[in-house]
């Protein structure tokens, strides 16, 4: 059975995607299952890969500014002073589409999702190539997004895939995305780590669109990232009732307390916690708990983004 293998040699992966093959790269926010943007054949097969639903439109990761012309249809000035101030960086602008983007990219929209990732491992391969990559997380639809190349690697046992060596993703959660539509205010469809206080969006609206045309964010719809073991919130009770079981697994945010199954600190730093609650995930995973408990981490802007990707991952109950 063919497995995923890992490579260093930018060249060698440049030289898949050209060909319209897939590769995953790494990036700052997590590990993306690359194509060539502009290879419809390529960008069908990231969806089947995936077994994403094609109704969820894809990034396109662009290896500079430059190119966000052969992209867009046109960039509103705020969207300009993003990319300015946050490129390269985790922020994904959704801007009108050119009329060359492929649909199958923007799921039938007539926007498109463009970002410059700063990894320097993919801002090198992506100069090498010349090219725009489509590139969702290299995971199997609705589950969570590796953060390092075993974890890839785990989600696609059993497939010939080429993984580029990045390691441990800095970030470790996906974009903050924007939407900077033509006479619209700019409007924040993904929370991520640049927060709106940072991006000086503190004002935006939610999201409308003037045509009356939805723009659709199916990540944010469903359950999207969910673990293989139950995960619940845990509190006092939880901890009193729950504490003394081995398989019970634990998640603290800065307040350890004593417990018997497996248990981690993500710390009480929101950046900190981010970068590494999806490889938490993961490592707890594979220990097979009969659930995961998570103590909630504060209410403030700050955790906006990771009380968002918990919310989708946390069962009621
Ligand atoms: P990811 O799964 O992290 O690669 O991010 C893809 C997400 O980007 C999608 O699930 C959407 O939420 C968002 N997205 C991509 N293209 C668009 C678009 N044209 N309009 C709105 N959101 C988009
Ligand atoms: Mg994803």
């Amino acid at each position: 059975m063919p497995e995923p293998r890992q490579t260093r040699d930018i060249h060698q992966v440049a030289s898949r995607l050209s060909k319209g093959g897939l590769a995953a790269i790494p990036t700052e926010t997590v590990y993306g299952l690359a194509a060539l943007a502009t290879n419809d054949q390529a960008v069908d097969a990231v969806f089947v890969l995936k077994g994403r639903p094609s109704s969820n439109p894809l990034i396109v990761h662009l290896p500079d500014s430059s190119h966000v012309s052969d992209w867009a249809a046109s960039v509103p000035p705020e969207a300009k002073r993003l990319m300015r101030e946050f490129w390269p960086g985790p922020l994904t602008l959704v801007l009108p589409a050119h009329e060359s983007v492929s649909r199958r990219i923007t799921a039938g929209q007539s926007t498109v999702a463009l970002r410059v990732p700063s990894h320097p491992v993919c801002a090198e391969l992506l100069r090498t190539l010349g090219a725009a990559l489509v590139a969702p997380s290299a995971n199997r639809s609705n589950r969570i997004s590796p953060t390092c190349e075993a974890h890839v690697a785990l989600q696609f046992s059993g497939e010939d895939l080429l993984i580029l060596e990045g390691g441990p993703c800095e970030v470790g959660l996906e974009s903050t995305i924007v939407a900077v539509l033509p006479d619209q205010p700019p409007a924040i469809l993904r929370p991520g780590v640049l927060t709106r206080e940072q991006l000086g969006l503190r004002e935006s609206p939610a999201f409308t669109s003037a045509k009356g045309e939805p723009v659709t964010v199916p990540g944010q719809h469903h359950r999207h990232y969910a673990p293989d073991s139950p995960a619940f919130w845990a509190d006092e009770a939880a901890l009193k009732q729950l504490g003394d079981r081995a398989e019970v697994a634990w998640i603290f945010c800065g307040d350890p307390r004593p417990v018997r199954g497996p248990s981690k600190d993500l710390g009480a730093e929101p950046g900190a916690y981010a970068q590494h609650l999806y490889a938490t995930l993961y490592e707890m995973d594979a220990l097979n708990p009969s659930e995961i408990r998570v103590i909630p981490p504060p209410r403030c802007e700050d955790w906006e983004a990771i009380h968002n990707r918990l919310s989708r991952l946390i069962r009621a109950g």
